[in-house]
Protein backbone atom coordinates (compact mmCIF):
# COMPACT_ATOMS: atom_id res chain seq x y z
CA UNK A 1 0.00 0.00 0.00
CA UNK A 2 2.72 2.57 0.86
CA UNK A 3 4.98 1.94 -2.44
CA UNK A 4 1.30 2.26 -3.99
CA UNK A 5 1.15 5.63 -2.74
CA UNK A 6 4.98 6.72 -2.46
CA UNK A 7 5.44 8.79 -6.31
CA UNK A 8 2.86 6.67 -8.19
CA UNK A 9 3.16 10.21 -10.59
CA UNK A 10 7.12 9.28 -10.68
CA UNK A 11 5.69 6.06 -13.06
CA UNK A 12 7.39 6.48 -15.89
CA UNK A 13 5.08 6.28 -19.32
CA UNK A 14 5.92 3.18 -21.48
CA UNK A 15 6.93 5.41 -24.47
CA UNK A 16 10.31 6.96 -22.40
CA UNK A 17 12.17 3.69 -21.01
CA UNK A 18 13.03 0.56 -21.41
CA UNK A 19 11.26 -0.97 -18.87
CA UNK A 20 8.38 0.93 -17.90
CA UNK A 21 7.39 -1.04 -14.59
CA UNK A 22 10.44 -0.74 -12.78
CA UNK A 23 10.45 2.60 -11.17
CA UNK A 24 6.96 2.04 -10.24
CA UNK A 25 8.12 -1.32 -8.39
CA UNK A 26 10.50 0.14 -6.79
CA UNK A 27 10.11 0.15 -2.62
CA UNK A 28 11.42 3.08 -0.79
CA UNK A 29 14.58 1.84 -0.12
CA UNK A 30 15.78 0.76 -3.39
CA UNK A 31 14.60 4.38 -4.57
CA UNK A 32 16.64 5.90 -1.25
CA UNK A 33 20.09 3.48 -2.88
CA UNK A 34 19.61 4.54 -6.07
CA UNK A 35 19.57 8.42 -4.65
CA UNK A 36 22.79 8.04 -2.89
CA UNK A 37 24.16 6.48 -5.98
CA UNK A 38 23.85 9.21 -8.06
CA UNK A 39 24.65 11.70 -5.34
CA UNK A 40 28.00 10.19 -4.89
CA UNK A 41 28.53 10.56 -8.57
CA UNK A 42 30.46 7.20 -8.76
CA UNK A 43 28.69 6.64 -11.84
CA UNK A 44 26.68 8.84 -14.69
CA UNK A 45 23.20 8.80 -14.27
CA UNK A 46 22.89 7.23 -17.51
CA UNK A 47 24.52 4.45 -16.47
CA UNK A 48 22.64 4.35 -13.41
CA UNK A 49 19.26 4.29 -15.03
CA UNK A 50 20.24 1.30 -17.13
CA UNK A 51 21.82 -0.57 -14.21
CA UNK A 52 18.20 0.16 -12.35
CA UNK A 53 16.22 -0.36 -15.63
CA UNK A 54 14.20 3.17 -15.09
CA UNK A 55 14.13 6.79 -17.25
CA UNK A 56 17.07 8.95 -16.41
CA UNK A 57 14.48 11.30 -15.55
CA UNK A 58 13.44 9.42 -12.95
CA UNK A 59 16.83 9.51 -11.81
CA UNK A 60 17.22 12.77 -11.49
CA UNK A 61 13.97 12.88 -9.46
CA UNK A 62 15.44 10.74 -6.60
CA UNK A 63 18.31 12.99 -6.56
CA UNK A 64 17.02 16.46 -6.54
CA UNK A 65 14.61 15.08 -3.21
CA UNK A 66 17.96 13.56 -1.63
CA UNK A 67 19.65 16.62 -2.22
CA UNK A 68 16.72 18.56 -0.51
CA UNK A 69 16.95 16.74 2.71
CA UNK A 70 20.55 17.06 2.62
CA UNK A 71 20.33 20.96 2.29
CA UNK A 72 17.62 20.95 5.18
CA UNK A 73 19.77 18.64 7.59
CA UNK A 74 22.50 20.86 7.58
CA UNK A 75 20.51 24.52 7.07
CA UNK A 76 21.88 26.69 10.36
CA UNK A 77 19.84 26.10 14.07
CA UNK A 78 18.32 28.73 14.95
CA UNK A 79 19.69 31.14 17.47
CA UNK A 80 18.31 30.50 21.06
CA UNK A 81 17.26 34.39 21.41
CA UNK A 82 15.12 34.32 18.77
CA UNK A 83 13.09 31.03 19.72
CA UNK A 84 9.51 32.33 20.16
CA UNK A 85 8.60 31.19 23.94
CA UNK A 86 5.00 32.26 23.40
CA UNK A 87 2.49 34.05 21.29
CA UNK A 88 0.38 37.41 23.15
CA UNK A 89 -2.83 37.89 22.00
CA UNK A 90 -3.38 41.86 22.55
CA UNK A 91 -6.61 43.27 23.62
CA UNK A 92 -7.41 46.26 24.76
CA UNK A 93 -7.88 45.41 28.01
CA UNK A 94 -4.36 44.10 27.97
CA UNK A 95 -3.26 47.55 26.71
CA UNK A 96 -5.30 49.47 29.41
CA UNK A 97 -3.36 46.84 32.02
CA UNK A 98 0.04 47.08 30.22
CA UNK A 99 -0.24 51.64 30.73
CA UNK A 100 -1.32 51.11 34.37
CA UNK A 101 1.71 49.09 34.97
CA UNK A 102 3.83 50.86 32.98
CA UNK A 103 2.72 54.20 35.31
CA UNK A 104 2.78 52.30 38.70
CA UNK A 105 5.40 50.22 38.10
CA UNK A 106 7.93 51.32 36.17
CA UNK A 107 6.61 55.59 37.12
CA UNK A 108 6.33 56.20 33.52
CA UNK A 109 5.40 59.46 32.23
CA UNK A 110 2.01 59.52 30.02
CA UNK A 111 4.16 60.91 27.43
CA UNK A 112 6.62 58.08 28.11
CA UNK A 113 3.95 55.65 27.63
CA UNK A 114 2.89 56.78 24.57
CA UNK A 115 6.61 56.06 23.17
CA UNK A 116 6.67 52.58 24.24
CA UNK A 117 3.82 51.89 23.03
CA UNK A 118 5.02 53.31 19.94
CA UNK A 119 8.23 51.52 20.05
CA UNK A 120 7.25 48.23 20.86
CA UNK A 121 4.13 47.95 19.08
CA UNK A 122 3.80 50.43 16.63
CA UNK A 123 0.56 51.15 18.77
CA UNK A 124 -0.52 54.60 18.22
CA UNK A 125 -4.67 54.48 19.29
CA UNK A 126 -4.06 56.18 22.50
CA UNK A 127 -3.97 59.40 23.61
CA UNK A 128 -2.63 61.65 26.81
CA UNK A 129 -6.28 61.99 27.49
CA UNK A 130 -6.79 58.35 27.84
CA UNK A 131 -3.62 57.41 29.93
CA UNK A 132 -4.95 59.94 32.32
CA UNK A 133 -8.47 58.51 32.02
CA UNK A 134 -6.74 55.07 32.56
CA UNK A 135 -4.82 56.27 35.29
CA UNK A 136 -8.04 57.54 36.80
CA UNK A 137 -10.01 54.92 37.33
CA UNK A 138 -7.46 52.85 38.76
CA UNK A 139 -7.63 55.56 41.59
CA UNK A 140 -10.91 54.54 42.56
CA UNK A 141 -10.73 50.57 42.86
CA UNK A 142 -7.32 51.72 44.68
CA UNK A 143 -9.09 53.74 46.66
CA UNK A 144 -11.75 50.96 48.33
CA UNK A 145 -8.55 48.84 48.68
CA UNK A 146 -6.33 51.36 50.66
CA UNK A 147 -9.87 52.50 52.71
CA UNK A 148 -10.01 48.49 53.81
CA UNK A 149 -6.34 48.25 55.05
CA UNK A 150 -6.07 47.35 58.72
CA UNK A 151 -3.91 50.36 59.99
CA UNK A 152 -3.84 49.76 63.76
CA UNK A 153 -0.48 47.62 63.78
CA UNK A 154 1.57 51.21 62.53
CA UNK A 155 2.95 51.80 66.05
CA UNK A 156 5.34 54.51 64.89
CA UNK A 157 4.42 56.97 62.06
CA UNK A 158 7.07 59.03 60.43
CA UNK A 159 5.15 62.12 58.87
CA UNK A 160 6.21 64.61 56.47
CA UNK A 161 4.76 67.37 53.74
CA UNK A 162 5.68 67.08 49.92
CA UNK A 163 4.27 68.75 46.63
CA UNK A 164 2.41 67.49 44.04
CA UNK A 165 1.36 69.98 41.21
CA UNK A 166 2.10 72.20 43.23
CA UNK A 167 -0.17 71.48 45.91
CA UNK A 168 0.82 70.49 49.20
CA UNK A 169 0.52 66.45 50.73
CA UNK A 170 0.74 65.24 53.78
CA UNK A 171 2.58 62.12 54.03
CA UNK A 172 2.72 59.24 56.58
CA UNK A 173 4.81 56.01 56.46
CA UNK A 174 4.75 53.22 59.00
CA UNK A 175 8.25 53.48 60.43
CA UNK A 176 8.55 49.70 60.73
CA UNK A 177 7.44 48.28 57.19
CA UNK A 178 7.73 51.63 55.06
CA UNK A 179 4.08 51.14 54.18
CA UNK A 180 2.79 54.69 53.01
CA UNK A 181 -0.90 54.76 55.17
CA UNK A 182 -1.58 58.80 54.66
CA UNK A 183 -1.41 60.38 50.98
CA UNK A 184 -3.60 63.61 51.98
CA UNK A 185 -4.08 66.63 49.66
CA UNK A 186 -4.04 69.87 51.43
CA UNK A 187 -5.84 72.75 50.09
CA UNK A 188 -2.87 74.98 51.26
CA UNK A 189 0.07 75.22 53.07
CA UNK A 190 -0.33 73.91 56.28
CA UNK A 191 1.84 75.25 59.23
CA UNK A 192 4.27 73.70 61.21
CA UNK A 193 2.52 73.45 64.14
CA UNK A 194 -0.81 72.45 62.31
CA UNK A 195 1.07 69.67 60.47
CA UNK A 196 1.86 68.52 63.45
CA UNK A 197 -1.29 68.14 64.85
CA UNK A 198 -2.60 66.55 62.30
CA UNK A 199 0.14 63.58 62.16
CA UNK A 200 -0.73 63.34 65.86
CA UNK A 201 -4.88 63.32 65.11
CA UNK A 202 -3.39 60.42 62.53
CA UNK A 203 -1.19 58.78 64.97
CA UNK A 204 -4.50 58.31 67.43
CA UNK A 205 -7.19 57.52 64.98
CA UNK A 206 -3.96 54.22 63.48
CA UNK A 207 -4.15 52.84 67.37
CA UNK A 208 -7.85 52.94 67.58
CA UNK A 209 -7.73 50.99 64.74
CA UNK A 210 -9.55 53.99 62.26
CA UNK A 211 -8.39 55.40 58.99
CA UNK A 212 -7.10 58.36 60.71
CA UNK A 213 -7.08 61.64 57.94
CA UNK A 214 -7.78 59.38 55.14
CA UNK A 215 -11.39 60.26 56.84
CA UNK A 216 -11.01 64.12 56.22
CA UNK A 217 -10.96 63.04 52.32
CA UNK A 218 -14.51 61.72 53.04
CA UNK A 219 -16.86 63.02 50.45
CA UNK A 220 -19.83 65.51 52.35
CA UNK A 221 -22.61 63.62 53.04
CA UNK A 222 -25.65 63.61 51.37
CA UNK A 223 -28.36 61.62 49.18
CA UNK A 224 -28.27 63.49 46.18
CA UNK A 225 -25.49 64.55 43.48
CA UNK A 226 -27.03 67.01 41.10
CA UNK A 227 -24.70 66.78 38.06
CA UNK A 228 -27.03 69.95 36.52
CA UNK A 229 -27.39 73.22 37.53
CA UNK A 230 -26.38 76.58 36.59
CA UNK A 231 -24.90 80.18 38.19
CA UNK A 232 -22.80 81.42 35.84
CA UNK A 233 -20.61 83.92 36.69
CA UNK A 234 -22.65 85.08 39.56
CA UNK A 235 -20.79 82.22 41.17
CA UNK A 236 -17.26 84.25 41.83
CA UNK A 237 -19.25 87.28 43.17
CA UNK A 238 -16.80 88.77 45.79
CA UNK A 239 -19.20 88.90 48.94
CA UNK A 240 -20.27 84.78 47.50
CA UNK A 241 -23.86 85.40 47.98
CA UNK A 242 -24.97 83.08 44.64
CA UNK A 243 -22.61 80.29 46.23
CA UNK A 244 -23.96 80.30 49.87
CA UNK A 245 -27.32 80.50 48.71
CA UNK A 246 -26.73 77.42 46.36
CA UNK A 247 -25.22 75.63 49.36
CA UNK A 248 -27.97 76.71 51.51
CA UNK A 249 -30.30 75.02 48.85
CA UNK A 250 -27.88 71.92 48.49
CA UNK A 251 -28.25 70.96 52.54
CA UNK A 252 -31.83 71.40 52.98
CA UNK A 253 -32.19 69.19 49.84
CA UNK A 254 -29.93 66.86 51.12
CA UNK A 255 -27.48 67.07 47.77
CA UNK A 256 -23.50 66.61 48.73
CA UNK A 257 -22.41 68.30 45.43
CA UNK A 258 -23.69 69.96 42.43
CA UNK A 259 -22.05 70.59 39.17
CA UNK A 260 -21.36 74.25 38.32
CA UNK A 261 -22.23 74.22 34.39
CA UNK A 262 -20.20 76.70 32.12
CA UNK A 263 -18.84 77.96 35.26
CA UNK A 264 -16.01 78.67 33.15
CA UNK A 265 -16.55 79.73 30.09
CA UNK A 266 -15.04 82.01 27.10
CA UNK A 267 -11.57 82.23 25.86
CA UNK A 268 -10.41 84.73 28.29
CA UNK A 269 -9.79 83.66 31.20
CA UNK A 270 -11.11 85.56 34.32
CA UNK A 271 -8.88 86.82 37.66
CA UNK A 272 -11.81 85.02 39.47
CA UNK A 273 -11.77 82.02 37.97
CA UNK A 274 -8.24 81.33 38.59
CA UNK A 275 -8.36 82.49 42.17
CA UNK A 276 -11.16 79.14 42.00
CA UNK A 277 -14.37 78.89 42.64
CA UNK A 278 -15.92 79.28 46.31
CA UNK A 279 -17.20 75.82 48.03
CA UNK A 280 -14.39 73.12 45.73
CA UNK A 281 -15.62 70.68 48.36
CA UNK A 282 -19.00 71.20 47.31
CA UNK A 283 -19.17 72.95 43.71
CA UNK A 284 -17.97 71.29 40.70
CA UNK A 285 -17.07 73.48 38.12
CA UNK A 286 -17.65 72.69 34.36
CA UNK A 287 -16.31 74.96 31.28
CA UNK A 288 -17.36 75.77 28.43
CA UNK A 289 -16.73 77.72 25.26
CA UNK A 290 -17.80 78.61 21.62
CA UNK A 291 -15.67 77.51 19.32
CA UNK A 292 -17.36 79.90 16.50
CA UNK A 293 -16.16 82.94 19.12
CA UNK A 294 -12.75 84.62 18.36
CA UNK A 295 -10.33 83.16 19.90
CA UNK A 296 -7.57 85.64 19.99
CA UNK A 297 -5.41 83.37 18.44
CA UNK A 298 -5.63 80.99 21.43
CA UNK A 299 -6.00 77.13 20.80
CA UNK A 300 -9.28 75.40 21.96
CA UNK A 301 -6.60 72.85 24.29
CA UNK A 302 -5.11 75.66 25.57
CA UNK A 303 -7.70 77.71 27.16
CA UNK A 304 -9.51 74.32 28.49
CA UNK A 305 -6.05 72.95 29.84
CA UNK A 306 -5.94 76.39 32.01
CA UNK A 307 -9.53 75.32 32.84
CA UNK A 308 -8.72 72.45 33.83
CA UNK A 309 -6.05 73.47 36.21
CA UNK A 310 -8.32 75.80 37.73
CA UNK A 311 -10.31 73.09 38.69
CA UNK A 312 -12.87 72.53 36.09
CA UNK A 313 -13.97 68.73 35.71
CA UNK A 314 -16.04 68.72 32.74
CA UNK A 315 -17.34 70.63 29.43
CA UNK A 316 -20.88 72.16 29.15
CA UNK A 317 -23.19 72.68 29.10
CA UNK A 318 -23.04 72.63 25.39
CA UNK A 319 -25.70 74.44 23.56
CA UNK A 320 -24.98 75.59 20.89
CA UNK A 321 -27.26 76.15 17.12
CA UNK A 322 -25.15 73.30 15.35
CA UNK A 323 -26.01 70.23 14.54
CA UNK A 324 -24.18 67.98 16.79
CA UNK A 325 -21.64 66.51 14.29
CA UNK A 326 -20.80 69.78 13.14
CA UNK A 327 -16.80 69.93 12.16
CA UNK A 328 -16.58 73.07 14.86
CA UNK A 329 -18.07 71.11 17.48
CA UNK A 330 -16.08 67.66 16.78
CA UNK A 331 -12.93 69.79 17.20
CA UNK A 332 -13.96 70.51 20.49
CA UNK A 333 -15.18 66.56 21.43
CA UNK A 334 -11.56 65.73 20.57
CA UNK A 335 -9.94 68.11 22.82
CA UNK A 336 -12.36 67.15 25.64
CA UNK A 337 -11.72 63.16 25.06
CA UNK A 338 -8.00 64.42 25.17
CA UNK A 339 -8.25 66.34 28.74
CA UNK A 340 -10.50 63.64 29.96
CA UNK A 341 -13.48 66.05 30.26
CA UNK A 342 -16.57 64.56 29.62
CA UNK A 343 -18.89 66.75 27.49
CA UNK A 344 -22.77 67.69 28.59
CA UNK A 345 -24.69 67.92 25.41
CA UNK A 346 -28.18 69.84 25.28
CA UNK A 347 -29.93 67.87 22.00
CA UNK A 348 -33.13 69.12 20.43
CA UNK A 349 -33.91 70.39 17.54
CA UNK A 350 -32.39 73.59 16.93
CA UNK A 351 -29.19 73.31 19.60
CA UNK A 352 -26.80 70.21 19.08
CA UNK A 353 -29.73 69.38 16.69
CA UNK A 354 -30.12 65.62 14.90
CA UNK A 355 -32.35 64.47 13.21
CA UNK A 356 -35.37 61.41 14.43
CA UNK A 357 -33.97 58.72 15.56
CA UNK A 358 -30.46 60.36 16.56
CA UNK A 359 -28.17 59.08 13.42
CA UNK A 360 -25.47 62.10 13.55
CA UNK A 361 -25.80 61.64 17.58
CA UNK A 362 -24.75 57.83 16.70
CA UNK A 363 -22.30 59.29 14.30
CA UNK A 364 -20.49 61.37 17.21
CA UNK A 365 -20.10 58.05 19.22
CA UNK A 366 -18.71 55.90 16.97
CA UNK A 367 -16.04 58.23 15.75
CA UNK A 368 -15.17 59.51 19.29
CA UNK A 369 -15.23 56.67 21.91
CA UNK A 370 -12.77 58.39 24.23
CA UNK A 371 -14.86 60.96 24.69
CA UNK A 372 -17.66 60.66 27.45
CA UNK A 373 -21.12 62.41 26.59
CA UNK A 374 -23.42 63.22 28.77
CA UNK A 375 -26.85 63.63 26.75
CA UNK A 376 -29.97 65.63 28.19
CA UNK A 377 -32.44 68.02 26.39
CA UNK A 378 -36.00 67.25 24.78
CA UNK A 379 -34.28 66.07 21.63
CA UNK A 380 -32.51 63.08 23.48
CA UNK A 381 -35.59 62.51 25.92
CA UNK A 382 -38.13 62.74 23.70
CA UNK A 383 -36.09 59.81 21.71
CA UNK A 384 -36.55 57.51 25.06
CA UNK A 385 -39.23 56.04 22.84
CA UNK A 386 -39.19 54.34 19.31
CA UNK A 387 -42.36 55.94 17.91
CA UNK A 388 -41.10 59.85 18.57
CA UNK A 389 -42.44 62.12 15.69
CA UNK A 390 -40.62 65.45 16.93
CA UNK A 391 -37.42 65.79 19.40
CA UNK A 392 -39.43 67.26 21.65
CA UNK A 393 -40.89 66.51 24.78
CA UNK A 394 -44.64 64.36 24.51
CA UNK A 395 -47.44 63.00 27.19
CA UNK A 396 -47.87 59.72 25.55
CA UNK A 397 -46.75 56.30 26.72
CA UNK A 398 -43.92 55.47 25.76
CA UNK A 399 -43.06 52.91 22.78
CA UNK A 400 -40.04 50.37 22.97
CA UNK A 401 -37.09 50.36 20.53
CA UNK A 402 -36.45 54.34 21.38
CA UNK A 403 -32.53 55.68 20.14
CA UNK A 404 -32.03 56.49 23.94
CA UNK A 405 -32.01 52.84 24.56
CA UNK A 406 -30.01 51.60 21.27
CA UNK A 407 -27.19 54.37 21.91
CA UNK A 408 -26.87 53.44 25.79
CA UNK A 409 -26.71 50.32 25.01
CA UNK A 410 -24.62 49.86 21.93
CA UNK A 411 -21.81 53.66 23.17
CA UNK A 412 -20.53 52.80 26.56
CA UNK A 413 -18.83 56.34 26.12
CA UNK A 414 -22.45 57.31 26.57
CA UNK A 415 -24.03 58.94 29.56
CA UNK A 416 -27.40 61.28 30.29
CA UNK A 417 -28.63 62.85 33.46
CA UNK A 418 -32.13 63.40 33.88
CA UNK A 419 -31.87 66.97 34.69
CA UNK A 420 -35.02 69.98 33.64
CA UNK A 421 -38.48 68.93 32.59
CA UNK A 422 -37.30 66.72 29.85
CA UNK A 423 -35.82 64.53 32.00
CA UNK A 424 -38.51 63.93 34.90
CA UNK A 425 -41.08 64.20 31.82
CA UNK A 426 -39.35 61.35 30.13
CA UNK A 427 -39.48 58.49 33.14
CA UNK A 428 -42.98 60.05 34.40
CA UNK A 429 -45.03 60.08 30.84
CA UNK A 430 -44.80 56.41 31.16
CA UNK A 431 -43.62 55.29 35.17
CA UNK A 432 -43.64 51.01 34.11
CA UNK A 433 -41.40 51.88 31.24
CA UNK A 434 -39.41 54.50 32.92
CA UNK A 435 -38.95 52.49 35.74
CA UNK A 436 -37.41 49.42 33.20
CA UNK A 437 -35.21 52.31 31.59
CA UNK A 438 -33.41 53.21 34.70
CA UNK A 439 -33.02 49.81 35.70
CA UNK A 440 -31.55 48.69 32.14
CA UNK A 441 -29.38 51.57 32.15
CA UNK A 442 -28.68 52.73 36.02
CA UNK A 443 -25.14 52.43 35.73
CA UNK A 444 -24.94 55.57 33.01
CA UNK A 445 -27.86 57.58 34.16
CA UNK A 446 -27.55 60.43 36.63
CA UNK A 447 -29.43 62.98 38.63
CA UNK A 448 -29.89 66.23 38.00
CA UNK A 449 -31.99 69.01 38.14
CA UNK A 450 -31.12 72.12 35.58
CA UNK A 451 -31.92 74.74 38.17
CA UNK A 452 -30.61 77.69 37.41
CA UNK A 453 -29.49 80.18 40.64
CA UNK A 454 -30.29 82.67 42.13
CA UNK A 455 -33.56 81.75 41.96
CA UNK A 456 -34.05 77.58 41.26
CA UNK A 457 -37.13 76.21 40.40
CA UNK A 458 -38.47 72.92 41.63
CA UNK A 459 -39.66 70.67 38.89
CA UNK A 460 -40.10 67.61 40.89
CA UNK A 461 -37.14 65.94 40.46
CA UNK A 462 -36.31 65.21 44.24
CA UNK A 463 -40.09 63.80 44.55
CA UNK A 464 -39.76 61.61 41.52
CA UNK A 465 -36.42 59.82 41.45
CA UNK A 466 -36.04 60.30 45.32
CA UNK A 467 -39.47 58.50 45.96
CA UNK A 468 -39.28 55.90 42.81
CA UNK A 469 -39.58 52.50 43.78
CA UNK A 470 -36.30 50.96 42.60
CA UNK A 471 -33.78 48.53 43.85
CA UNK A 472 -31.84 50.56 46.76
CA UNK A 473 -28.70 50.10 45.06
CA UNK A 474 -29.79 50.86 41.18
CA UNK A 475 -30.96 53.93 43.06
CA UNK A 476 -28.30 54.82 44.61
CA UNK A 477 -26.28 54.72 41.32
CA UNK A 478 -28.92 57.41 39.54
CA UNK A 479 -29.22 59.51 42.83
CA UNK A 480 -24.82 59.59 43.63
CA UNK A 481 -22.59 57.09 42.65
CA UNK A 482 -22.53 57.32 38.86
CA UNK A 483 -21.71 61.49 39.19
CA UNK A 484 -19.26 60.52 41.95
CA UNK A 485 -17.27 57.83 39.91
CA UNK A 486 -17.44 59.70 36.34
CA UNK A 487 -16.42 63.19 37.95
CA UNK A 488 -13.60 61.60 40.24
CA UNK A 489 -15.28 63.34 43.35
CA UNK A 490 -13.78 62.99 46.86
ZN1 LIG B 1 -29.03 73.17 31.64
Amino acid sequence: MVKQNIDRSDSISPSFGPHPCSAAQMDCSERRNLSVQAIRRTEAVTRLAQQHQVSRKFVYQQLAKATVAIDQAFEPAEPKDQKVLFYLPITKAWIHQFVLSLILICHSSFRGVLDILDAMFDYHDMSLGTIHNIAQQAVVSARRVNDSQDLSGIRIGDHDEIYQANRPVLVGIDHRSTYCYLLAVEDSRVSRREFHRLAAVAAASMASGCTGLRGRAQSPPGRFIDAHIHAHADLYDPDESVSTSIIQWMDAHDVSHAVALGAMRGYVSDERIEKGLPHPDRLVPFCVIDPREPSGGRKIIDVLREYVDAGARGFGEYKLKLAVDAPESMRVYEVCAELGLPVLLHIDSQYSFDEIGLPRFAKVLAELPECVFIAYGPGWWASISGDVQELRSSKTPVTAGGACDRLLTKYPNLYCDLSAGSGANAISRDLDFGREFLIRHSDRIMFGTDSIFPEPKDKGHFELFGNMDLPRQIKSRILRENAHRLLKLV
